[in-house]
């Protein structure tokens, strides 16, 4: 999500006149997008108004902006402890970066934070590709969170949850795949919420816009349904040029079957489904208020399976929440074991300041056994994901090349219909650049594994980029 934020503050600015520069010594603004979701991200940001401030005591017109989710939570602290900070805006107001930026110059340092999570509609006017993939985009569906789960800060500082609207959402990606995108990713923090408020709003003031609730969900007396997000997936998956639809993150307590039915029956629709597990322990869910147990969460995971052709399932998982004790964590380990994972992003439990499991210091638990419980965790977690991987080998997949392989730049890297980043020979006859280019479709056989990735072997490219590519033109 915010990785998504930093592409549109960077296309508000570059909208506004800025030039993207790769080097901070030389820019004349640097925009501090910050994560507060736990702490070693929110520590991280003083240490880099640290590096900053040499650059501002070198030249005084050197702008630096924090913006994001920690700006929103720490606003005056960050203007007491780095004073050298030009502007400081919160989650709820990052489309006004450029206009306030301008007044930093006659004002002084400005500090401006809105409360009220409200539905930007500047901020979202600046769509674009990823800033890394021009072939792929970020597409934001609902903003903020209204659940309340004990470990996390997010509802406090993204404030509670607004679907976009449908058609806009539509009309968005049809300007992404008019300007070559071929893959989008959905996101949102419960996406399977989404369009819960559009119609409610829309009975609360009378008012039903196709516009906002899709035209399919108005009936002769008005809207009556909510357009689901199985619904969205499937009309975004319509639009010509889109190739692979995604989407992150489906919270366990409201996958419905309507989500499961839409990726089993659209083929654009990428067999891969990150289902956020959090713990094994029924006890610690509910101190967490997931709003499942672990035999719900793998009975939804089961029909999604049985649904779904060849699904590959991720996860995220903190190990430590405060009161955990070992028969918690191995029925942690148990679940992880059972639910096959094919990867997972497993978190050190980080106490958020304000968040109900903050307050349980009593029951915090030892470094030395987190530590101990995470290495654990990961040896039953690449255990599976070998496993799972190892079963492709000599498959086929479809990969879309992402570029040189960072490690080899003989190799190319890409990422197949279920996510898997794979490594991939090119043969001599496939060296042109224009047909294997970023963004390319192209056959790969299978032929190695690990837990973290595939390592194949290129058989035939599929489709060339379609995405529209900066051209050199020489400067006068
Ligand atoms: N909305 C998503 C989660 C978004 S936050 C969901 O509910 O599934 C991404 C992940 O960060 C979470 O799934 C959780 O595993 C992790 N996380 C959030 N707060 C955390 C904390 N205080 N300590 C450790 N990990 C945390
Ligand atoms: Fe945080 Fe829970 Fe909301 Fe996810 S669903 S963002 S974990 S409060």
């Amino acid at each position: 999500m915010n990785e998504h934020d930093s592409e549109r503050i960077s296309n508000l600015l570059i909208r506004d006149g800025y030039v993207s520069s790769d080097n901070a010594l030389t820019a004349d603004v640097v925009v501090l997008n910050t994560c507060c979701i736990r702490e070693n991200a929110d520590t991280k940001l003083y240490g880099n108004l640290g590096h900053l401030k040499a650059i501002k005591d070198e030249r005084e017109d050197f702008k630096i902006v924090v913006a994001g989710c920690l700006a929103q939570k720490d606003r005056d602290l960050i203007r007491k402890r780095a004073p050298w900070v030009d502007l400081v805006v919160g989650t709820h107001n990052v489309s006004r970066v450029a206009t306030l930026l301008e007044e930093t110059s006659t004002k002084g340092p400005i500090v401006e934070i809105l409360e009220e999570s409200i539905l930007d509609q500047e901020f979202f006017s600046s769509p674009g590709p990823r800033l890394s993939l021009p072939y792929s985009a970020y597409v934001t569906v609902q903003i903020g969170c209204d659940n309340n789960c004990a470990f996390c800060i997010v509802p406090q500082v993204r404030g509670k949850e607004i679907s976009r609207p449908f058609g806009e959402l539509l009309g968005e990606v049809r300007q992404l795949a008019q300007d070559g995108v071929t893959e989008i990713t959905l996101l949102g923090q419960n996406v399977n919420s989404y369009g819960r408020d559009l119609t409610v709003d829309a009975r609360r003031s009378g008012v039903f816009d196709s516009k906002i609730v899709g035209e399919q969900y108005l009936s002769e007396e008005g809207a009556r349904l909510r357009p689901l997000f199985g619904d969205l997936m499937r009309e975004v998956a319509q639009i010509d040029g889109i190739s692979r639809v995604r989407f992150t993150s489906p919270h366990p307590k409201d996958l419905r079957p309507e989500t499961i039915e839409a990726m089993a029956s659209t083929k654009e629709i990428m067999n891969h489904l990150h289902f956020p597990l959090q713990s094994g322990s029924d006890r610690i869910l509910a101190l967490m208020h997931r709003g499942y147990s672990a035999e719900r969460y793998l009975e939804k995971l089961r029909d999604a399976r049985l649904g779904i052709d060849d699904l590959a399932v991720t996860t995220d998982i903190i190990v430590g929440f405060p009161g955990e004790t070992e028969e918690d964590f191995e029925a942690t380990l148990e679940v992880a074991a059972s639910a096959q994972y094919d990867g997972a992003y497993t978190f050190i439990y980080s106490p958020r300041p304000g968040t109900e499991a903050a307050a349980m210091v009593d029951r915090f638990i030892a470094p030395e056994v987190i530590s101990d419980r995470f290495d654990r965790l990961k040896v039953v977690i690449e255990r599976s994901a070998l496993a799972r991987h190892e079963a492709r080998i000599g498959r086929v997949e479809e990969v879309l090349v992402e570029g040189p392989s960072k490690k080899n730049p003989d190799h190319m890297s890409g990422r197949t219909g279920q996510n898997k980043l794979v490594h991939f020979n090119k043969e001599p006859q496939f060296n042109s650049a224009e047909r294997l280019g970023v963004g390319s479709y192209v056959e790969v056989e299978i032929t190695s594994a690990t837990p973290y990735f595939l390592r194949g072997r290129l058989l035939n490219v599929v489709r060339s980029p379609r995405h529209r590519r900066k051209l050199q033109v020489a400067a006068y």
